[in-house]
């Protein structure tokens, strides 16, 4: 149609093309494309919205063509803003961050002005910033396997293109906040149902499905506008959120409890979000964006958006340190797990819920019928929770095969021991296991304390073995070490980091030494523990402090849920593996809090006794009590109660901490900081909003950091910074680069 070619547009990340309309012959229909020439998916960095824009330059000095569509060329609409920008974006001051943020705003305001009607077509996911494009558009059709969602608080920001505007006055301001502030994503019904979304499309595999159901829609549009009332959808989002004062004081101030109970005050985000929804609600369009933008750039600079941010820059570079090791290898299509106890039953549950066949074995019949009853209880939970129909339950349950034999051992690509914690146990298992396992199978162990080139010495193939430890429980802890031995081949590696990324872990590569990675950095945490216990501080007001900082749980209580025989056998061997700072954990002239409650026959959890005792709840789950024998027990190894304050105490357990965490960096026990900081953070429970020891450290600041330390030298080498680290503190350095100003907005 004459007047209308120059709206094809052919960019690196979308281009625009006409389509001419099957019903009018007069008529065409501009097609939006989102189709990185770069990458696996589309992000809405600042070159897409550079063209983004150009294309909405040519759509509104067009003659208006019937329509516009949005879709994509890949397997998802359009996964967020470009992460990688932020640190650039974030790193100016908060008027000039808002003034950028409104910039990028204002497109999807130009997008919604169009002099045309505009349908975004979603597949596959539409987050963040893609789903807020879509907000913007008149209409939305969802393919019905999409996701859509609005996760920026999981980054500690919110959603600042028009989110906390659009999507209270499309789904209500209740449903919004829920969608907001939890950040969670949603299927298609789920929207539909919300009123975010229009349709869905099932097109049964069709390629143009989408497309063909957005034509339709438009020609719909065109044939009876009056039934469509496009400017009354667009007046709907742009006019203020009608809701009486009492309706607002129940939405706002019900989730704000909410929030705070689930936040317990860490995460600034939500309840940011919660405020700019109330402030904006009352406003027209561009007076609740310029709301949402300077509330936006208040939280951009905070310390846990830039930690948050940093978790999700940490994992890409956990993935790209091992692309190329994991680039050659083959996925392991069958498991065995040997041993069905505690982590043997978990890890066969997990591997059975994410799709690879695994075979659990063990000696006894009676530990085994025990083991598979707790690997099928979580695959049964999926259906109760709705993740799975019972026809997926029953394909899940038939991937989990009990054994007692080695019989279809030849067939395994990867097994996992996972045998009592005994070196000749060990040692006589994995034997076995490689005389039944094919040539090229790989063998691994869960061990938490035995060395892995000790374990591989009795091996006929060294080469195809290593560790491979998960953390308790498996189904929920997303941290597995894969641990490399003098021996370990790069495919033997290679095929264990693959085997846990399948079972949805996030693995990391750790060299082997006493502890490996997260025990090692544990356990001066916990000498730093015993020896504030012994110097008179409360265990119980210690707990109180460390969650309040924002662990999930103080460390005697951590304790007891780690076993007090299983803390206490990881101390000696740390003891002996650490001798010049860690002895204090195993020494028999000078029993710790922890021996002498474990002599006492207390065990934690696992016997409802240990620093609390464990009385189960209606539902079965231990509560933790007050136990007034403790005190009495312990009177022998504290001083006199002392009160400590929070910093004290946080200083006593964080530096020794921060500083083994530093030798780990130093002793090549992973190669970078990332893989340290999310070590802590997913096997550990570090918090997150910390960014890790070493990002804490940073924010700390290095100098700031070892004058602390050296305030409480007398305490011993684990308070003492290394060399290394006093010459980066002296030298003003960081453990990541602060990010440098670079580009700009679209
Ligand atoms: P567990 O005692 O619950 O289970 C061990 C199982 O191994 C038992 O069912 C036993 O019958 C079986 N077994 C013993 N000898 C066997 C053999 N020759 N062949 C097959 N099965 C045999 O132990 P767990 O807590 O599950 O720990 C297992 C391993 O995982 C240990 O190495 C432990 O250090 C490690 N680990 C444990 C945790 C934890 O929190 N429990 C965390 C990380 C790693």
């Amino acid at each position: 149609m004459p007047g209308t070619e120059h709206l094809n547009f052919q960019g690196q990340h979308l281009r625009c093309e006409l389509i001419p309309d099957p019903n009018a012959a007069d008529r065409v229909v501009a097609h939006v494309c989102f189709d990185a020439q770069k990458g696996r998916v589309n992000t809405l960095n600042q070159a897409t919205l550079s063209e983004l824009s150009q294309v909405l330059d040519r759509l509104e000095s067009a003659e208006p063509c019937q329509g516009v569509l949005f879709s994509s060329a890949k397997a998802a609409f359009i996964v967020g803003a470009d992460i990688t920008e932020f640190g650039a974006l974030f790193a100016v001051d908060e008027a000039q961050i808002a003034e950028a943020i409104s910039s990028m705003a204002n497109l999807f305001n130009r997008i919604e002005d169009l002099p045309m009607p505009t349908v975004a077509l979603v597949n596959g996911l539409a987050l963040g910033g893609g789903f807020e494009l879509c907000l913007a558009c008149d209409f939305r059709l969802l393919e019905h396997s999409s996701r859509v969602g609005l996760p920026e608080v999981k980054l500690g920001i919110f959603p600042g293109w028009g989110g906390t505007v659009r999507l209270p006055r499309l789904i209500g301001a209740d449903n919004a906040l829920e969608w907001i502030c939890q950040g969670n994503e949603h299927t298609a019904e789920e929207a539909l149902q919300a009123g975010a979304a229009d349709g869905i499309i099932d097109g049964q595999g069709r390629e143009n499905a989408l497309l063909e159901a957005g034509l339709g829609l438009l020609a719909n549009v065109a044939a009876a506008p009056d039934s469509f009332t496009i400017s009354q959808r667009r007046g709907q989002k742009q006019t203020p959120l009608n809701l009486s004062e009492i309706e607002k004081m129940m939405v706002f101030e019900s989730a704000k409890g909410l929030i705070l109970g689930q936040t317990r005050g860490h995460y600034p985000a939500p309840l940011e979000a919660l405020a700019t929804l109330q402030k904006a609600a009352r406003h027209s369009r561009e007076q609740a964006l310029a709301i949402e933008a300077r509330c936006f750039a208040k939280l951009a600079t905070t310390p846990q958006a830039a930690a948050l941010t940093g978790l999700f820059l940490k994992d890409q570079t956990l993935k790209r340190l091992y692309k190329s090791l994991e680039a050659e290898v083959s996925p392991v299509r069958c498991a065995a797990v040997l041993g069905a106890g505690i982590m043997g039953a978990g890890i066969a549950s997990q591997s059975a819920a994410k799709g690879v066949p695994v075979y659990l074995k063990d000696i006894s019949q009676e530990a085994l019928a025990r083991g598979m009853q707790n690997a099928a209880a979580p695959l049964h939970g999926r259906v109760g929770k709705g993740r799975w129909t019972t026809e997926q339950l029953a394909a899940g349950l038939a991937r989990l095969q009990p054994a007692l034999s080695y019989g279809e051992f030849a067939q395994v690509d990867l097994a996992v021991e996972a045998v009592v914690e005994q070196p000749e146990a060990k040692v006589a298992v994995l034997k076995e296991a490689e005389a039944a396992l094919g040539e090229d199978a790989i063998l691994t162990s869960n061990t938490s304390t035995i060395a892995i080139s000790l374990l591989a010495q009795g091996l006929a193939r060294p080469q195809n073995f290593c560790g491979m430890h998960f953390f308790n429980p498996v189904h929920r802890m997303p941290l597995v070490e894969v641990i490399r031995g003098e021996q370990s081949s790069d495919a033997a590696l290679a095929t264990t980091l693959g085997y846990a990324r399948s079972l949805g872990k996030t693995p990391i590569l750790v060299n082997d030494c006493p502890g490996f990675l997260v025990n090692r950095i544990l356990f001066p945490y916990l000498a730093g523990f015993m020896r504030l216990l012994q110097d008179g501080a409360d265990f119980a007001e210690v707990d109180k402090v460390m969650e309040k900082m924002g662990w999930p749980m103080g460390p005697a209580y951590l304790l007891d849920v780690v076993g007090l025989d299983t803390a206490c056998h990881g101390a000696r061997v740390m003891a002996a593996g650490y001798p010049d700072r860690m002895a204090t954990l195993s020494d028999s002239a000078h029993k710790t809090a922890l021996t002498v409650l474990f002599e006492a026959g207390r065990l934690g959890q696992k016997n409802g006794q240990g620093f609390y005792q464990y009385v189960p709840d209606k539902r079965g789950k231990p509560q933790k009590k007050a136990d007034a024998v403790v005190p009495e027990l312990l009177a022998g190894v504290t001083g006199h109660l002392n009160s400590f304050t929070p910093e004290e105490i946080i200083d006593r357990l964080m530096i020794p901490l921060c500083i083994e965490a530093v030798r780990c960096l130093e002793d090549k026990v992973v190669s970078h900081p990332a893989e340290v900081d999310m070590g802590l953070i997913y096997g550990l429970g570090f918090p997150p909003f910390l960014g890790g020891a070493l990002s804490y450290m940073d924010q700390i600041g290095l100098a700031v950091f070892c004058a602390r330390a050296d305030q409480l030298a007398e305490l011993g080498a684990l308070y003492q910074p290394t060399a290394s680290l006093r010459a980066m503190a002296a030298s003003d350095q960081r453990f990541y680069p602060q990010p440098s100003v670079t580009g700009g907005a679209a």
